[in-house]
């Protein structure tokens, strides 16, 4: 009986130990092709910044707000991975096009990753946890180890309804293709200083804005929630992200489509939710009741 609990024992802390060890196991391996598109969007980026135009400026915003509202926060967050709203396959569609320009992978990959690092938030299975290094939960996960980018076992196991969607299943394989139409259309239109800005520019600081939910909102921020995770809601990643970076609140309540919980947590997506719902576009938005039970972790 003791030599089976401690060999059961054993073979936990050795798994543990592998995983958290792994400084070493982390970096072992290059996600090339990854790599390789985010050296030179970060080198279009820079090309941007020295020709700039207040044309492309305005692209910049507009397809920023795009993808990251319609995009990152309505369809790939708050819709396909948690469900927080209901819409007609048309509109999930739209939104899932736009989440697609931002250039952070198909929807299969992204809420696969992103139910897991629900499921394992700051243990050792969490694909982003800053208590593997905040760098590793920024971009290293990205760009480094087994990050199970397109692993069948993964997205069949955390986004099974996605993956029985031939719409989605054709997104994921071909979510570059929007993103360089895109670059076509800016491109004949605004020529080669709206594909930097647009494109190169826009969609590098909009995957750090990202990225700063893995990171900046699991180390920096207050807590209103006592999570069993470290999420923490951080006023200057929500305006960044238009209220993603609410995410203590996110973690305590998964499933509400609103982030903000109080009127001074600007949330710009979920006013969108709103606004649609207000035009018959969504509907069974889910909320929370925080009136009276707002919290404040000690
Ligand atoms: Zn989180
Ligand atoms: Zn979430």
């Amino acid at each position: 009986m003791s030599t089976t609990a401690t060999a059961g024992r054993v073979r936990q802390s050795g798994g543990t130990a592998t995983m958290a060890g792994a400084a070493v196991n982390r970096y072992d391996t290059v996600a090339w092709i990854t790599c390789v598109f985010m050296v030179l969007f970060h080198i279009g980026a820079v090309m941007a910044l020295l020709d700039f135009t207040w044309s492309g400026l305005v692209v910049l915003l507009v397809t920023y707000y795009i993808s990251l509202v319609f995009g990152i926060g309505m369809s790939y967050h708050r819709l396909l991975t948690h469900r927080s709203y209901k819409t007609s396959k048309a509109m999930e569609y739209f939104v899932t096009v736009c989440a697609t320009l931002s250039l952070e992978g198909g929807p299969l990959f992204w809420v696969a990753t992103h139910r897991r690092h629900h499921q394992h938030s700051d243990a050792d299975l969490d694909p982003h946890t800053p208590r593997h290094g905040g760098l590793w939960a920024h971009m290293g996960w990205i760009l480094f180890g087994h990050s199970e980018h397109n692993e069948v076992n993964i997205t069949s196991k955390y986004a099974p309804d996605l993956g029985r969607d031939p719409v989605h299943v054709w997104l994921s394989r071909y979510h570059w293709l929007p993103l360089t139409l895109l670059g076509l259309v800016l491109y004949a239109f605004g020529g080669w200083n709206w594909v930097l800005w647009g494109v190169f520019l826009r969609t590098t600081i909009g995957l750090h804005a990202t990225w700063l939910v893995n990171s900046a909102t699991h180390m920096w921020g207050s807590r209103r929630f006592d999570t069993r995770d470290d999420s923490r809601n951080n006023w200057w990643v929500a305006l960044l992200t238009f209220g993603e970076g609410w995410h203590n609140n996110h973690h305590a309540h998964p499933a509400s489509a609103a982030h903000g919980l109080a009127w001074y947590e600007l949330d710009v997506t979920y006013l969108h939710i709103r606004l649609f719902e207000k035009l018959g576009l969504i509907w069974d938005v889910r909320r929370v009741s925080v009136d009276g039970k707002v919290q404040r972790a000690a």
